[in-house]
């Protein structure tokens, strides 16, 4: 493929680089930045302040310090609710800004940045401003003379630290239901996609949500983040990466004994039967996995096909691949834009030799495209086998196992055959059959006939080592809270 063309856009403005730490923003106390870069052209877009330990603490005992004696835990829940739609409705006027921002910061097309998320950050913010003041305690049939009742009350201040695949969303995701509860927050953002994160947090202080309630931090994982993690004074984590970094953060929050919710990866099954609408199915396994340049935690990167139909499915796939706009992700018209960061570039291509290593056939891609800016060819192994690193890894890039299935019980043992269990999908005209495979895979997520279907009132997380705990839904509020049980006597 051709060197990627630049396309000439307006560049959104930079505004926001410091720490937001107690509604002021400040330099990092050592001083430090660190370099921002575009994934598109490899160039620095701006530096940022290096948030670390001394930064934590500030922003720590600010947070602390407006839920202790602030007004954000203690005001009419309805009063939050209405501050987190202004902020919504901020972001909804900043929408063109912003989606320019994270396609900038992150690299991903404007196409998907402008319709999904940032439109999902919007609705994820509505959504639990709706929960605010509806977030309710039981009363409870105790033996005796008493009357006993539940209260739900803020887990206090949260750490959360999100990854840089979708920047804007999973601040949303995390800031929502923290909000609704009435924590305060100190976030920490990748280090890769910081901007976002940071200018939500100045359109939060125009919406009027007080100073301390959220706060951020920007900087690396093992200084900011695991000062975060350490912190006494943080009453829950609440963590989206890597297993390995999910693992670290278990044995440090452990001292403490932090709430702790984890969202992690996945190497997620996509089941095709013989049955199903073939169309909407390859349509669909193409966009499970090459959505995002490949990084989502819930790619459908282990493609199942019965074998009656694996020849016509890889053929359509590997047209679908031929003819994908990858390139500059300010085109309007382009579906993949660049992988994050040379380092999650350099890992996707060491995968490419690994699956030919291991003895898969590569049918498309597996090269660079061009020489400048991060860009991986869409990329398709067949003949993959279970036990191939292709097969059992996260690769966290636009590479896609085929992998042929015939008797449908094997099927559903292949398919739960890996330490994951974020998501999975089925396509079948069969509703029985689909039913009975959501029955038994264990994933947190189950799509029949569709792909990446997210709504903020539905949760996801992952079984086993993709994570504990869900976001999202109500599930996802109930994890920012704690239960205080009253019992006053009556007699
Ligand atoms: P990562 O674990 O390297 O980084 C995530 C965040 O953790 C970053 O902010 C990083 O700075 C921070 N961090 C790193 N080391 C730390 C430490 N020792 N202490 C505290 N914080 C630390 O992950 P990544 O590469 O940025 O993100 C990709 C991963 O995220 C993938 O595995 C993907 O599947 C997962 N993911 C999961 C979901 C989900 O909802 N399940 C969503 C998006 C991404």
């Amino acid at each position: 493929m051709a060197t990627v063309a630049p396309v000439k856009v307006p560049a959104p403005q930079i505004r926001q680089t410091n720490c937001f730490i107690g509604g002021n923003w400040v330099p990092s106390a050592s001083g430090k930045t660190f370099d921002t870069v575009n994934p598109a052209t490899e160039e620095v877009i701006c530096q940022v302040a290096e948030g670390d330990k001394a930064d934590i603490d500030a922003a720590v005992d600010a947070a602390r310090d407006q839920f202790d004696h602030g007004d954000w835990s203690r005001m009419d829940a309805r009063d939050r609710g209405i501050l987190m739609n202004k902020l919504a409705d901020l972001i909804e006027a900043e929408i063109d800004e912003l989606a320019a921002l994270e396609t900038l910061d992150n690299g991903k097309p404007i196409s998907d940045a402008r319709t999904a998320d940032l439109p999902l950050v919007v609705d994820c913010l509505r959504y639990y401003a709706g929960w605010a003041d509806k977030i309710e305690g039981t009363t409870i049939p105790v033996r005796g003379d008493y009357l006993c009742y539940t209260r739900r009350e803020p887990v206090g201040v949260v750490g959360q630290i999100i990854p840089w695949n979708f920047p804007a969303l999973m601040a949303a995701w995390k800031w929502g239901p923290a909000l609704a509860a009435g924590c305060t927050i100190v976030m920490k953002p990748a280090e890769q996609t910081p901007l976002t994160c940071l200018r939500m947090a100045r359109l939060a202080q125009k919406a009027g949500i007080p100073d301390g309630v959220i706060n951020v931090v920007p900087g690396y994982g093992p200084t900011a983040g695991a000062a975060l993690v350490e912190h006494p004074d943080v009453d829950k984590i609440a963590f989206t990466g890597e297993l390995a970094t999910a693992k670290i953060i278990q044995r440090a929050a452990a001292e403490s004994m932090k709430r702790l919710t984890f969202e992690l990866g996945g190497k997620s099954p996509n089941v095709i039967f013989a049955d199903a609408d073939l169309d909407a199915a390859i349509e669909g396994a193409h966009f499970a996995l090459y959505f995002n340049q490949g990084q989502c935690c819930c790619a459908g990167s282990r493609l199942f096909v019965q074998d009656s139909i694996h020849g016509e499915v890889v053929d359509r796939i590997a047209d679908y691949n031929r003819s994908h706009p990858v390139g500059d992700p300010f085109d309007p018209d382009t579906k993949q834009g660049p992988q994050v960061d040379q380092a999650q570039f350099d890992k996707i291509m060491q995968y490419v030799e690994y699956g030919k290593q291991d003895g898969a056939s590569c049918v498309t891609g597996g090269n660079r495209v061009g020489d400048r800016g991060y860009y991986v060819e869409p990329t398709l192994f067949t003949g993959v086998t279970d036990d191939m690193r292709i097969a059992r890894d996260e690769i966290f890039g636009p590479v896609l196992s085929v992998l042929k299935f015939s008797d449908v019980d094997e099927l559903v043992e292949r398919a739960n055959n890996t330490n994951f269990g974020l998501a999975a999908a089925v396509w079948t005209r069969d509703v029985a059959k689909a039913h009975r495979f959501a029955a038994k895979v264990r994933a947190g997520t189950v799509w029949v006939n569709c792909y990446d279907v997210f709504d903020a009132a539905a949760p996801f997380g992952g079984f086993k080592e993709s994570g504990i705990g869900r976001e999202l839904g109500e599930a996802g509020l109930a994890a920012y809270t704690e239960s205080k049980t009253v019992t006053l006597a009556l007699g």
